[in-house]
Order: C-alpha cells, then sequence, then structure tokens
C-alpha cells in the first residue's frame, strides 16, 4: 500500500479533495488515505494550524494531497499563527525546493484565456520554480525606520538541484529548456547561468537557452507557444508562474507539484475561495489534476497520470465544465464532474 497523507482545510478544500480521491480509488486500489488537519479547521479543532500529528503523519507518507486552507474568520490572527504560515512550514519540513505549475491551454476552452485565441491555442508550458530560497529566505533581512533590506543568495547546490529537476522534465516533454534570470544585473543569475550551461552537458538532447526576466514577462504574453519547460528562482517564479496561469485562464483548472525533498506536496494553485464554498460549485479539475501530477511524480505512475488527464480533455472536450467556466455547453456541479471524470478514467 502507498500511504497518502490528505489534508482538506478549509472553504472549498473538502469538496475539491472528496472528488480528487474518487477519481485516484478508481484508478488505483492500492493507496491508504490519511485524513490530517491544517488551516483554519485545525486552529479551531486542536488549537494550532499545523498539528504535529499532521506533520508527522505528512513525513511518514509516499505524498501529501492538499486542498486549500484559510479564510476571513482567521485573519485577524498574528501572521505565524495564521493558517497560510502552516503552509510555508509544511513546504520548509517537507524540504520540497522545486515547484512544478504545468499551464496547458484546452483548445476547447481558448475563449478562458484573457489573451487572443491565436495567441494562446496549443499553449503547453511547465514554470520550474525554485521554492525555498532566494529573496524570500535569505538573511540578511530587516526593516527599521530608515531602511530595509533584503538579500537574494543562492548556493551552487541549491540551484544545481532545481537545474537538475528543470532537465529532467525537459527531457520527459519537449527537449527545450529556458532559463529565466536578470544576469545583465544580478551576480546570482550570473551563477545560475554558469551552472545550467555546465549541466546541460549532461543533457545534450535538451535545447538550453537563456532571457531575462523582462523579456520573459513580455514573452509570455507576446508567444507563449515558444515555452516547453522554464526554469527560474524564487521570486521571479513567484510572478512568471501566476502569469502564465492566466495564459490558461480559469484559475478553477490549475495543478502544482512540490517536489525535490523527502515527500512531494500536490495542491491546485487556487484558494480556499470563502465566497462559493459549502455551495457544491467549486471546480474540481485543478485539485483533479493535482493527483494526476502525484501519481507521477511520488508514485512513478505515468499510466494512470496520463488516464486523468486524458479524462479531463475529454470532460472539456465534449463541452462539459462548472459554475468558473461561463460559456460551456453544460455546467456541472463539484460532485458530478468528479463523477464524470472518474467515469472516464475506467472507459
Ligand atoms: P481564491 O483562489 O480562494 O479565490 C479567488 C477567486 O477564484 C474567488 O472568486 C473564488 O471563488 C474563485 N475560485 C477559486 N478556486 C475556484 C474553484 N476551484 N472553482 C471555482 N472558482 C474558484 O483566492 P482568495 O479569494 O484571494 O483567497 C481566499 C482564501 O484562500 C484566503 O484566506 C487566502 O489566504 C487563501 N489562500 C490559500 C491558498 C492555499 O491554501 N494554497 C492559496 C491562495 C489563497
Amino acid at each position: 500500500m502507498k500511504k497518502i497523507c490528505v489534508i482538506k482545510g478549509d472553504g472549498i478544500g473538502p469538496e475539491i479533495i472528496d472528488e480528487a480521491l474518487k477519481v485516484l480509488k478508481v484508478v488505483r486500489n492500492d493507496l491508504e488515505f490519511n485524513e490530517c488537519l491544517m488551516g483554519g479547521i485545525a486552529i479551531d479543532t486542536v488549537g494550532e494550524c499545523l498539528p504535529q500529528a499532521t506533520l508527522d503523519c505528512a513525513l511518514s507518507s509516499d505524498a501529501v494531497l492538499f486542498g486549500a486552507i484559510g479564510g476571513e474568520k482567521w485573519d485577524n490572527l498574528a501572521r505565524e499563527k495564521r493558517p497560510e504560515s502552516a503552509l510555508l512550514k509544511l513546504r520548509s519540513s517537507l524540504g520540497v525546493f522545486a515547484n512544478l505549475r504545468p499551464a496547458k491551454v484546452y483548445n476547447d476552452l481558448l475563449s478562458l484565456s484573457s489573451l487572443k485565441d491565436e495567441i494562446v491555442k496549443d499553449v503547453d508550458l511547465l514554470v520550474v520554480r525554485e521554492l525555498t530560497g532566494g529573496i524570500y529566505f535569505s538573511q540578511p533581512r530587516y526593516k527599521n525606520e530608515n531602511e530595509a533590506c533584503n538579500t537574494m543568495k543562492y548556493t551552487k547546490e541549491e540551484i544545481y538541484r532545481i537545474a537538475k529537476i528543470a532537465f529532467e522534465c525537459a527531457l520527459k516533454r519537449r527537449k527545450k529548456l529556458c532559463m529565466v534570470d536578470k544576469a545583465n544585473v544580478l551576480e546570482t543569475s550570473a551563477l545560475w547561468r554558469e551552472l545550467c550551461s555546465e549541466l546541460s552537458k549532461e543533457y545534450p538532447s535538451v535545447e538550453l537557452s537563456f532571457m531575462y526576466v523582462d523579456n520573459a514577462a513580455m514573452q509570455l504574453i507576446k508567444n507563449p507557444r515558444q515555452f516547453d519547460v522554464i526554469l527560474t528562482e524564487n521570486l521571479f517564479g513567484d510572478i512568471l508562474s501566476d502569469e502564465a496561469s492566466m495564459v490558461v485562464g480559469s484559475i478553477g483548472l490549475l495543478a502544482s507539484a512540490s517536489i525535490g525533498g523527502k515527500v512531494g506536496l500536490y495542491e491546485p494553485i487556487h484558494g480556499s475561495a470563502p465566497d462559493i464554498a459549502g455551495k457544491f460549485i467549486a471546480n474540481p479539475i485543478a485539485t483533479i489534476l493535482s493527483a494526476a501530477l502525484m501519481l507521477r511524480y511520488s508514485l512513478n505512475d505515468e499510466d494512470n497520470a496520463l488516464k486523468i488527464e486524458n479524462a479531463v480533455a475529454r470532460v472539456i472536450k465534449d463541452g462539459y465544465g462548472c459554475a468558473d467556466m461561463s460559456f460551456v455547453k453544460h455546467k456541472l456541479n463539484t460532485k458530478e464532474m468528479g463523477d464524470l471524470i472518474a467515469k472516464l478514467c475506467v472507459q
């Protein structure tokens, strides 16, 4: 049996995770799901946002499947006590330094994008973002009445390990890797370039290119189809991965994987959507696709990952969608969408 730590969380979290579990149970019968508390519900139930029992379960599992946490009710707590801080702590405890965010456009859903159809058609890219280093974590950092300071620091090891993951991803895709940086200004970027160039010798079939981040922000809007895998550091990746998501359009369709550590963490890119929680209209597709990434990256089960991804593509092609996909022919609620995808997975 493979052990999956399941964190449903707050808001729409339980609704969307239930549908992902439904689909996983259809494709695999050897998964043991252990439900754990985290976020606002954990604060209300046991008094802390990331209970030790949840951390222990996550660290002793084969993967963590996560819904979403947070909500207005807990917004006034001190920063370190808020649900969102639990997620940062979970990520750092798992040691997941690589965040993978696929942005694939469904050609039957081109109008979800704010860009023109001819620009977004066939876009299929993957942003690989460094997640545990750089300016969000480096010292010194401080703020006083006269000045404030943050530091962007990377070690060779930190760059090398994420670059290796990006090369491996490119190898399994269209074999194009674009490293995005600011090497004309930043020493850290210069080191990233040196190490990526060195590593590229081990991956002769992968075409490596470099792009300045300001240009990359423009190119993502102008011609996103040119990208296959984008590799970048933490701050640039934070911004570019959100921009890439918007090329696709709906937030309810986008999955993410955080890997590289002891245990991988899989979650939709959206939050707990308190405005629609409890109505069972949330789109579970992002979470179901996150479950597919979990099978691919943590359980090495490409066949079933593809089975789920193909079922989602088929549902969309046949004109089914949820409330967030305004123009689709057949509107389904959260459970109906999960049922349909699960059914197509076994056909
Ligand atoms: P959000 O992503 O929760 O919602 C933004 C908008 O998108 C809302 O209108 C929502 O209804 C809609 N939406 C989101 N997911 C959807 C889905 N699956 N189907 C249909 N519509 C969907 O962002 P927000 O409103 O800024 O944040 C709400 C709460 O979530 C906050 O407490 C925030 O801190 C938290 N949050 C948590 C995570 C996480 O758990 N990883 C990430 C982001 C935000």
